[in-house]
Order: structure tokens, then sequence, then C-alpha cells
């Protein structure tokens, strides 16, 4: 008789439930406990809380939190009853959700568990199926974004990542302020980003006041024809401009190292990642070496003075001068002579209204960069994703700030 008040205890399992039988199988390292209802317990319909006529029980397993190292199940009959509006309708349990296979602790554990390690790991570690963990992680994901619908936002950013391939890529809709990952769309499609929006309330939209994001077409119409006023929102960020100029210089010096290979000159070889590095991150050695690389007649370093210049174009705090300084820019890029330069400076005229938001807003796009770096570790770490949905379900679980934890009545 001890055990089973021993294990009612363990167990927190309180009236009308009472523990009316313990087995242990030694050499299994099991133990099952059984629990019932009283009999003279009052039954209610789940959906609307009206007493209700039992109509018959069903004998139900859980899984619970191992107990003085032994593998514990919860089995009971739980009883059906016959509410007149809803039918036959199982009864809910104070220790799990209705349809897990686990008790809520059992469930709570191992979302513990998964936000230190893969889903495999988690398996290996709990002996059990791969499946049923990746079970209890979706389920806590879709508790966790049903319970968020209060969600105010101020200052947003819209990026991609890579899902597999190099061309196959999902839209990331983050907060700026708390770093949360709020919505992940299947592809950057124009719809898949409308239909954020327009799942969001009226109040929700407007309380929008910034948009980080590089200069995709399909987000930026996406966000022009579904937020009010996101003309002067649309903020294309330091980071971004920082990326097409970038990827301009290194053309022009791939292009610059043939020519004069072909001639049998090695001046840019190795040069590469000097061009890319800040400076502010060289070591010494590096900054002596790179100076009189940079102070060259080189084509590149014109190339990337030019850079150089547009990151500097970021500390205006009027629009006006804002606009005269990177116009004064843009009549330097496009008279450089350097193809892959005119050709990204042409973009930025084109998006110079949301790179002067960017600036007024003070707009930085680095919350999301802290992201992306942490959506490559939890692709590092479950060494890839079969699905797009299991990635996407991933990211919340990890990155959602969501609240996972099942409800138990239980305490
Ligand atoms: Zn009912």
């Amino acid at each position: 008789m001890r055990d089973k008040d021993l294990y009612a205890q363990i167990l927190g399992i309180k009236s009308p439930w009472q523990v009316t039988g313990v087995e242990l199988a030694l050499s299994e390292g099991e133990v099952t406990v059984h629990v019932e209802q009283k009999r003279n317990a009052r039954l209610c319909c789940p959906t609307c809380g009206k007493a209700s006529p039992g109509y018959d029980s069903r004998i139900r397993r859980w899984r619970h939190l191992d107990t003085c190292q032994y593998r514990t199940i919860l089995v009971a009959d739980v009883p059906r009853v016959t509410c007149k509006e809803h039918g036959v309708v199982t009864t809910p349990v104070p220790w799990a959700e209705s349809g897990s296979g686990f008790t809520a602790l059992f469930e709570a554990l191992v979302i513990d568990w998964l936000k230190e390690a893969s889903t495999s790991a988690v398996s290996r570690l709990m002996g059990m199926s791969w499946n049923a963990i990746d079970g209890i992680m979706q389920r806590a994901v879709k508790r966790g974004l049903s319970r968020r619908e209060t969600l105010s936002m101020t200052r947003i950013g819209v990026d991609e990542t890579a899902f597999k391939k190099r061309h196959d890529y999902v839209t990331i809709v983050s907060d700026q302020e708390d770093g949360t990952v709020l919505f992940v769309g299947n592809d950057r499609k124009k719809a898949t980003l409308k239909s954020w929006y327009e799942n969001l309330t009226e109040k929700q939209r407007e309380a929008i006041k910034s948009i980080s994001m590089d200069m995709w077409p399909a987000f930026i119409t996406a966000t022009l024809e579904s937020l009010p006023g996101a003309d002067t929102k649309i903020a294309f960020d330091k980071f971004h401009v920082a990326k097409y100029l970038g990827e301009a210089v290194d053309k022009v010096r791939r292009q610059e190292h043939k020519a004069l290979m072909a001639e049998g000159y090695v001046d840019l070889k190795g040069s590469k990642y000097d061009w890319l590095t800040n400076p502010e991150n060289m070591t010494r050695q590096q900054k002596y070496r790179f100076k009189t690389l940079r102070d060259s007649t080189l084509k590149t370093a014109r190339a990337w003075a030019i850079k150089e210049l547009a990151m500097s174009l970021w500390h205006y705090v009027s629009k006006t001068w804002a606009r005269k300084g990177w116009e004064q820019w843009l009549s330097w890029a496009v008279r450089s002579r350097l193809k892959p330069i005119k050709e990204v400076a042409r973009t930025i005229k084109e998006h110079l209204w949301g790179i002067l938001n960017a600036i007024i807003l003070k707009v930085s796009n680095g919350p999301a960069e802290g992201i992306n770096s942490r959506i490559k570790m939890i692709k590092v770490r479950s060494r890839g994703f079969r699905n797009k949905e299991r990635f996407a379900n991933a990211i919340y679980f990890h990155l959602g700030g969501l609240d996972l934890y099942p409800e138990s009545l239980m305490q």
C-alpha cells in the first residue's frame, strides 16, 4: 500500500484521481503506475464543461519522467462522456495534453533537451524513436505559435536564407528589437511575404515603423502593396549595400588579376580577402601589406575606395544632406570606368529612397545577421533537414521566442 502513496506523491496525482496499483518489472527496468478516477467523480464534457453522463472508458498509457532510474509508465482508464451537444468525447487528464502519449512533465523534459541537442541525439539519449521526439518538437511549435496572438512589432527585418541548395531559399521575417523569428516562408516570392502581412491585424500593420531588407524586388513589392506608407519605412540597410559593393569590388579584382597575370604581374595574387576584410579587423602586418595595395593605382584599389566612401555615408541625420552626399558619391561611381561598380551604382540610384530611409530611421541589419548565423548553426547541428517544413519547425523552435511547454494542471 505504501508504494501507491509514494507514487501518488511523486507523480502529483490528486483527487479525483488516485493511484490504484504499482507494478515493478525489474528485468525491464520499468515501473507501471495504474491510475483511476474515483467512482463518484463528476464527469464533464471537455468542450463545453457541462456535467455529462459517462459513456464508457478507454485504457491509455503515457510515458512519464523516469522515477528512481526506472522507465515510468502511467496507465489509466479514461472515461468518455456523452454530451448532448458534443456527442461522445474523451475527458481530459490533468497530467497530459489530449492526444499525447507522454505526460506534460516528460514533454517538458524533451523540450529542454531539444534546446541543447539535435533530434537524433535526444532520441538516443531517451531511448525513443526519432519520430516520437520530432512529434514532441512539432507539437511544441504548434502550441507556441497558437499562443502567440498579441504580437506587436515596430522594427522588422525581412531576409532570405538558403535551405539546401544554393538557389532554394526561405523567407525569414524577424523582430529586430528582440531578435526573434516571426515568420518562416516557404520560398522568397512576393505572395509568401504578402500572406504574412495579410494575416496581421490593421493595428499590427500600422505599428510597423521600419522594414529592413535587401533589394530583392519580391520583398519590396509585397511590402509596398501591404503596408501603409511603406515607401517611407522600407530600409535598405548598410549591411546589404556593403554586400553588393563588396561583390563589385571582388569582380573588379578578378578581372584585373586575370589581365595582370596574362602580362606576368602578380600584384593582386592572394589578395582576395584583403579587399573584403574590414581594415579595423586586420592585424598590424595585414594592415601594412594592404596599405601598399590600396594606395596603388590599381583599378581594384579605386573600386575599394569607392566602396569605403559609401560605407562612410551612413551618419547623416537630415535627409536632405544624406541625399546630397549620396548623389555626389553616385556621380563619382558612375564616372569610375569600372563596370561592376557602375552597375551597383545604378541599382543604388534606383533604390536610394530606401537607403535614405535606412539612414534616417537608423535601421541596421545587425539583429537579422545574428539570426542568420544561428540558423546556420541549427543546420549544422541537425546535419540538414529532410524538408522545408522540418527546417521551419526547427527555426520556430529555437528562434521563435515561443512558449513551448505543454499545459499541465499537475504541479
Ligand atoms: Zn459538450
